[in-house]
């Protein structure tokens, strides 16, 4: 589950790129970068309103630009405010992301100094026609490199990738899936790709030269993903964009969702109770009541988002009764008294 952070967006600032997907301008909430004075507002803000307690878990957060890469004078300001919050009675530490080829040990140095804990990779994709093609200037060794560099220092490693890229095909995603674990981060965030307006990804859809997957198969890619990479104990912190005011209006196609991870779960779920009701149940009991036991973390996704479950497995003629128990782990469904784990891939 993702820490309460306090996010401050830091907009396209200081980044010589111009990734095929990005319009910075568009995801980070103000276009204006915030100044140090503004940032110290935001957090002591939050410093108020949070309890003791819950700012012991919470970060404060820069994202929406590349972090390492911005002016050194106002990085290491926005930093000094941020660091007076942290420690004894403050936040936990503080969260940054950045591009794998703006990692050194000066930078990493700098920033253990002002009391950062955790850094995000934007990797993307860990394919080099893949990160061609959508014109990010680094390759996967970069990732593998900053990576390391990032946990020989001691920081928490988040790494962040994109599913349906430009170019990129279901193997493509896969293996970028098997990269990350063999890595092995602490945190991983999964972005189906969402085209917005202005960029070149848009200007390639328009041409028919650039097809998205169809929703479901990008649930479906996303949902294997969740599942290998909680497996190998690679916390997930987010799935899909989050539901900033201008992502919607400024979306010409894509997989922008205001609930996709709650839609992810509810696949994986459901796919998880007809492979059993296929595999594992005799055609008699197929006919009788399937009850279904969840966790109240879980029950959710056993319904599906807007009840997607329910409708799909009357659709198929399954007879099924859901019910709370929270004996049952949060990743864990009982069908039948049989306990599922539903994130491990069987
Ligand atoms: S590196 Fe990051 S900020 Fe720069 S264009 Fe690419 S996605 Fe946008």
């Amino acid at each position: 589950m993702a820490r309460a952070n306090i996010s401050i967006f830091i907009p396209h600032m200081g980044c010589p790129h111009t990734c095929s997907f990005c319009n910075q301008h568009t995801i980070s909430r103000t276009e204006k970068a915030p100044s140090p004075k503004k940032v110290e507002e935001i957090i002591a803000g939050a410093y108020g309103y949070m309890s003791e307690e819950r700012r012991r878990d919470a970060e404060i957060a820069f994202f929406g630009g590349s972090f390492t890469a911005i002016d050194r004078d106002y990085m290491t300001a926005l930093l000094e405010k941020a660091s007076e919050f942290i420690g004894e009675k403050g936040f936990r530490g503080i969260r940054i992301s950045t591009r794998p080829d703006c990692i050194d040990e000066e930078i990493l140095m700098l920033l253990k100094k002002y009391g950062v804990t955790a850094i995000e990779l934007g990797a993307q994709s860990m394919s080099d026609k893949v990160l061609e093609m959508n014109e990010r200037g680094h390759t996967p060794q970069d990732v593998i490199n900053a990576a390391a560099l990032i946990r020989s220092y001691g920081f928490e490693l988040g790494l962040q990738m994109m599913v349906g890229l430009y170019g990129s095909t279901e193997p493509d995603e896969y293996r970028t899936m098997r990269e990350f674990i063999k890595i092995n981060p602490d945190t991983a965030r999964i972005y189906p790709v969402c085209v917005l307006k202005g960029t070149k990804l848009a200007r390639l859809y328009e041409d028919g030269a650039y097809q998205l997957y169809p929703f479901e198969k990008a649930v479906n890619i996303c949902g294997v993903i969740y599942c290998a990479f909680e497996s190998a104990g690679i916390r997930v912190i987010r799935m899909g964009l989050h539901a900033e005011d201008k992502v919607e209006e400024n979306a010409v196609a894509g997989f922008y969702h205001p609930a996709f991870a709650e839609v992810v779960r509810s696949d994986i779920v459901k796919n998880r109770v007809l492979k059993y009701y296929m595999s594992e149940m005799s055609p008699e009991d197929r006919e009788k009541q399937i009850n279904i036991e969840a966790n109240k973390a879980l029950i959710g996704a056993v319904y599906g988002h807007k009840r997607s479950n329910i409708t799909f497995f009357g659709s198929v003629g399954m007879n099924v009764r859901i019910s709370e128990n929270n004996s049952l782990a949060p990743d864990e469904i009982s069908i039948n008294k049989d306990v599922q784990n539903v994130l491990k891939i069987t």
